[in-house]
């Protein structure tokens, strides 16, 4: 018998691009360990204290007291895990009582909770749009939702980022075929930090009768009078049938959900994989998560302070000479223009003490690497001025 090709031959050009990325010494931006959090802001990394601008952490309530006494107390009561999926012997009274929690903190009656954000987007998209179906989905959003997609198998149509002409006109061009429609969009996307003018997309929802799912990870938290996301914002929840999002931003634990006003949501925890074939959250992490949504309600003073961090940093950095995206938000990145100079930007940051995400083609929009920064509440607005004149003295250094 000829012998057949390795299972890592389709590797080499990846190898090829890795071996790039870390030649002359550069640290692998993909491995970088935090030895110790001493906080939510500064970290041990390379045995030195590092400022943490790229952890998604943006209430900082990670380290939060009140959600790790939550997290202990559990524990000692129910175990360290669940052994056992949602359908199965995964589901112990703490699971419900949050389920039961977000759906009133959304004003909805019905609330899924996944083992991550990921497996949310992935079961909810692949539950809800199957192959006779078409999936309307922002060129921008993120692979949980492209990957729902393939496992649905519904017929997947991208329209232009945060583009709701371009949606519409998609739309009509489908308009006499069979199958059901689904519109996904993000509140806050994940790369750039831009918002969806979420008010278009409902415009267009109601002209075409699509359904509509938002993705609030980035944005639950951030925006809305009580933290709800972009939705609340603009004031089109009720125009909204199903929202997504994670625990591991805002709330600083781990885990995903789906909230929606339709009864047969319910279906999804007969019918969706990623929500059945995989084991529960253990409770500690699910009674961390109730204490974090309790801080979220009782102290609307951290989206304001969230507010003012993202606008310190936001303009520092373009004061600075840096191109960055067009809207604040807690997610601020500067375009760069080609990998080397992004990966010798990284490293220096990071010898001087400062974390960010290094974010490369092709998961950037447009093509360009980015140094992408997450914002916390938590963040000073000295360690925030810090920031900025290092990221103003390397690109001096570097251009
Ligand atoms: N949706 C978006 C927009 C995200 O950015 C992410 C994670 N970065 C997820 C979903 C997945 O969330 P999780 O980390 O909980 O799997």
């Amino acid at each position: 018998m000829p012998k057949p090709p390795s299972l890592f031959e389709k590797y080499t050009s990846l190898q090829n691009s890795f071996s790039q990325l870390t030649e002359n010494g550069q640290r692998n931006p993909f491995a970088v360990l935090i030895e110790r959090p001493l906080s939510s802001t500064v970290g041990i990394i390379e045995g030195r204290e590092t400022l943490l601008f790229g952890t998604n952490n943006y209430l900082g309530l990670s380290q939060c007291p009140e959600s790790i006494e939550a997290a202990i107390e559990a524990a000692r009561i129910f175990g360290v895990g669940t052994t056992g999926s949602r359908i199965a012997n995964g589901t112990f009274s703490l699971h419900k009582k949050l389920e039961l929690a977000l759906a009133a903190y959304f004003n909805r009656k019905h609330c899924l909770v996944f083992s991550t954000g990921y497996q949310a987007n992935l079961g909810t998209i692949s539950a809800l749009a199957g192959k006779d179906d078409y999936l309307f989905l922002d060129a921008d959003c993120h692979a949980s939702i492209y990957d729902g997609s393939r496992l649905g198998q519904a017929q997947v149509i991208r329209f232009r980022h945060n583009d709701a002409d371009d949606l519409y006109k998609r739309l009509k061009r489908v308009e006499n075929e069979p199958g059901a429609r689904l519109v996904v969009t993000e509140g806050i996307y994940s790369m750039m930090g831009d918002i969806v003018p979420i008010k278009e997309f409902v415009h267009v929802k109601h002209e075409t009768g699509a359904a509509l799912l938002v993705d609030e990870a980035h944005s639950f938290g951030v925006l809305g009078k009580h933290g709800r996301g972009v939705a609340e914002e603009a004031g089109v929840e009720d125009d909204i049938d199903f929202i997504t999002g994670t625990f591991s931003k805002s709330f600083g634990t781990v885990g995903g959900y789906c909230i929606s006003p339709h009864p047969e949501v319910e279906l999804i925890r007969l019918s969706s994989r990623p929500y059945m074939f995989t084991a529960s959250l253990p409770t500690e992490i699910i009674a961390a998560t109730l204490a974090s949504l309790r801080v979220i309600a009782e102290k609307p003073e951290l989206r304001q302070k969230l507010k003012d961090n993202s606008a310190q940093l936001f303009n520092g950095l373009r004061e600075a000479g840096l191109q960055t995206g067009e809207q604040i938000s807690p997610v601020v990145s500067v375009v760069l223009e080609d990998i080397p100079q992004a990966v010798a930007f990284w490293n220096k940051l990071l010898e001087n003490g400062v974390y960010v995400n290094l974010s490369l083609p092709p998961a950037t929009p447009d093509r360009h690497p980015l140094l992408r920064s997450s914002v916390s509440a938590a963040h000073t607005p000295e360690q925030i001025s810090k920031t900025i004149s290092i990221f103003k003295e390397i690109a001096k250094s570097l251009s």
